[in-house]
């Protein structure tokens, strides 16, 4: 599985031919409309998603897969075959299509293999581990593969999967942190060869080769390659020949030795890192100094005493580097109490995570591990060599954070809180402690009285107290966000653009597939720019977007694009002659639609802004706020700017980012962050509990219905006689229909002349009706 993928061409031409198969299989079945695209994508065809595992294609060729897929299914539910993919695949929170991106299902399925493996401490887990082991001799750094730079040192490492992986994850500015043991320098001044190469600034190929010689000689550190007194460059080495009495302790693969020109390159390169510029046996410039590694690495060792030569040959492994404990400050508290003092350590933490990760739950998980790893390392410092491991209750009153960390329950990296549970069940395994949880009722305070609670209860209420306390020390600090780092006992972490996650999730990474691509779309077509797209309240669109019904939903992506039915794109499209609008006979494209300035055009807008400030009155908008969006709604018809004289200074940031944003994307229901507070605060003042991003998600949607009522009514007129193409075909047919019958009847056959004889008749008819008439004649 870990090995090389040859053949990627081929694995992609099977898949595309999948697709197409399927893609022809369900032709049939889309002989009705549907309302939501996804219905069918949703169930990818499994044939396409078994193998994503293991595929490490990019997202073009993912594309092309999908192509006749989407090919089928977008007309059929009322899209433009040829809409933008990058909307397509575009989440519906930022009012994309939402149709999952199969390259972002690839890259969830490989993430959430290796955090489950390498978590779990699976058997895969042990190979995967191995593999990056391996990954790390052949590159010679300090680092493990998935941390480092691939544009470095990617030309170093096999094409395996793991190293497809990595590149794939380097392009979304992604990295998985492991703990990779280090390849030891053994003495003082010691270095790793391809960091010397690297500072060097020597080319790629150059790099390649020299990593070959280095591969062969089977060394990777400067200590590696010297005479035990850490003066010389060995000659053997100097000269391309391996010592294989020399003990290391890696499992080196098997290489071929490179020819004559490269050992040239070898030697010319050591001199340049290593070497004054002259010296017979190649003494180094700076001499490495006091060696601190285990006698087992020494295949000869000399005492003092005895005086004699003594053979040792027996490798063992050391484990990992031991962390020394940090305890962090946080907004949760534990106490450590021996059994019967008095004494006792108390601990404070900050719960560590984004905004979005933080909840209580979290907040009792982070004294869990803080708590366990105390007694750990109190244990490690005073008591190494205890024969039996001690036991140690630990309480707490969440219960759920007490099962997930102490029960033997399958976890997924994509459970809430997976950095932090798994990290606790790692250190819980590593204790020299037999710890025994218990749950205790916690808040009990308010309704017993102190001297009733048992002795838990009362330390659960000290403790609660002190995290309180120091909640409110670090508010007044204004430490309110703290850094998530990888735990110590985390044993694989996911950083996203630096930023640890603490869990999978399947729609972050999506987003961070589909959205640059976006991004470049609403600067393409100055639908968002930079400054608005900072502005914009994207909590409060994608709760709104979601609750739209599906059609809806579907009929503003197609309208901010602009790819939808208007004059422009029917003419486009080759359905019709003329792109005029049916209400003004003007130019007509998306835009044009809310800002025809034909009558029923103007009153069906004046009735449905009425309506919407009907609707804020009922749902207690404050009416500075009020007053505000009305104005900015009416620039939309009305281009000259609307001015900001009127506005109160408290409403004025609002109402300037919500200009910034325009007034197109205010009738896309994008409203500014900055309105949330200000209603916020008018809640407050009425004494209401209303949610304000309720409210605002739903003011996004009544906006959004203004503009779909202004296409209703746009429809309705052209399929009616109001219509101006019909209004002219109607004048033209009449004229016809006048000077048939001013010509008179004589002169024509009986059957005709019969047709001429009620001018008022045929005046009534329908148009069609008369259009046939005419022809007849
Ligand atoms: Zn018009």
């Amino acid at each position: 599985m870990l090995l090389s993928l040859e053949n990627h061409n081929a694995q992609e031409a099977q898949l595309v031919s999948k697709a197409k198969e399927w893609a022809e299989q369900l032709r049939p079945h889309l002989l009705h409309k549907v309302r939501r695209v996804t219905l069918y994508l949703d169930h990818n065809p499994k044939k396409l998603e078994y193998p994503m595992a293991l595929t490490t294609l990019n997202a073009q060729q993912w594309r092309d897969i999908m192509s006749p897929v989407l090919q089928v299914c977008l007309p059929r539910s009322g899209v433009c075959r040829n809409f933008p993919r990058l909307v397509v695949f575009a989440p519906v929170d930022y009012q994309g299509l939402g149709v999952p991106h199969p390259f972002g299902k690839q890259v969830y399925k490989h993430l959430e293999m290796i955090l489950r493996h390498m978590s779990g401490g699976t058997k895969t887990g042990a190979y995967m581990d191995a593999n990056l082991q391996a990954h790390q001799l052949e590159t010679g750094t300090s680092f493990g593969l998935l941390q480092q730079d691939y544009q470095n040192t990617s030309i170093l490492a096999s094409d395996t999967w793991l190293k497809r992986v990595w590149k794939e994850l380097e392009s979304l500015d992604m990295y998985m942190a492991f703990d990779s043991p280090a390849l030891s320098l053994r003495c003082h001044h010691d270095a790793l060869l391809i960091d010397l190469f690297m500072d060097l600034e020597v080319d790629q190929d150059d790099l390649l080769w020299l990593n070959w010689c280095r591969m062969f000689l089977q060394v990777a550190t400067v200590s590696d390659i010297t005479t035990a007194d850490g003066r010389y460059i060995r000659q053997c080495i100097w000269n391309g020949f391996r010592d294989d009495t020399y003990w290391t302790p890696y499992n080196w693969p098997q290489t071929v030795r490179p020819g004559r020109p490269y050992w040239e390159l070898w030697q010319r390169t050591l001199s340049r890192a290593l070497l004054p510029s002259h010296g017979q046996h190649h003494p180094l410039l700076q001499p490495l100094g006091h060696w601190h590694d285990h006698f087992e690495s020494w295949n000869w060792l000399w005492s003092p005493t005895v005086g004699l030569f003594q053979g040792c040959m027996d490798p063992s492994c050391s484990g990992p580097p031991q962390n020394t404990v940090r305890v962090r400050v946080g907004t949760a508290a534990v106490q450590l109490l021996p059994r019967a003092g008095t004494a006792r350590i108390v601990i404070r933490c900050q719960t560590p995570g984004l905004p979005q990760d933080q909840s209580a739950h979290r907040g009792e998980l982070i004294g869990l591990l803080a708590g366990i790893m105390a007694v750990d390392w109190l244990l490690q410092q005073w008591f190494p060599a205890l024969s039996q491991r001690p036991g140690v209750k630990i309480a707490c009153d969440g219960l759920s954070a007490i099962e997930m960390a102490f029960e033997d329950r399958p976890l997924s990296p994509t459970d809430a809180q997976f950095d932090l549970i798994s990290s606790i069940r790692e250190a819980i395994s590593r204790s020299l402690v037999s710890w025994s949880p218990r749950h205790v009722y916690g808040h009990l305070d308010k309704s017993n009285l102190f001297d009733e609670l048992t002795w838990w209860e009362k330390k659960n209420l000290e403790v609660d107290g002190m995290a309180v306390d120091f909640r409110k020390e670090l508010e007044a600090a204004h430490q309110l966000i703290p850094p998530n780092p990888r735990f110590f006992t985390e044993l694989a972490a996911l950083f996203v653009a630096d930023t640890k996650q603490s869990r999978l999730s399947d729609h972050f990474i999506q987003e961070c597939v589909t959205l640059p691509r976006l991004r470049q779309q609403w600067r393409n077509r100055n639908v968002i720019s930079e400054e608005s797209e900072n502005l914009i309240d994207w909590e409060t669109l994608g709760r709104a977007m979601r609750s739209l019904p599906a059609g809806l939903q579907r009929w503003i992506t197609k309208h901010w694009v602009g790819m939808c039915g208007t004059g422009k794109f029917k003419v486009y499209w080759g359905l019709e002659s003329s792109a005029a609008c049916p209400r003004c006979g003007e130019f007509e494209d998306h835009l044009h639609v809310p800002r025809c300035p034909a009558a029923s055009a103007r009153d069906e807008w004046d009735r449905r802004v009425t309506a919407l400030s009907l609707w804020m009155d009922i749902h207690l908008t404050s009416p500075a706020i009020k007053h505000a969006i009305l104005l900015l709604l009416q620039g939309v018809r009305d281009s000259s700017r609307p001015t900001s004289r009127l506005i109160s200074r408290t409403i004025r940031p609002a109402f300037l980012a919500q200009e910034a944003i325009g007034c197109q994307g205010l009738l896309e229901g994008r409203l500014a962050s900055l309105w949330l507070s200000l209603q916020q605060n008018y809640f407050d003042e009425i004494h209401s509990r209303r949610s304000v991003s309720l409210w605002a998600s739903r003011l996004s949607q009544q906006l959004i219905s203004i503009g779909f009522y202004m296409w209703e009514q746009r429809n309705a007129v052209q399929h009616s006689d109001d219509n101006v193409q019909l209004r002219e075909r109607h004048c033209v047919v009449n004229e016809g229909i006048h000077s048939q019958f001013d010509m008179g009847s004589a002169d024509l056959p009986p059957d005709i002349r019969r047709m001429l004889t009620c001018r008022h008749s045929v005046l009534r008819k329908s148009l069609v009706d008369k259009e046939e008439w005419l022809k007849l004649l």
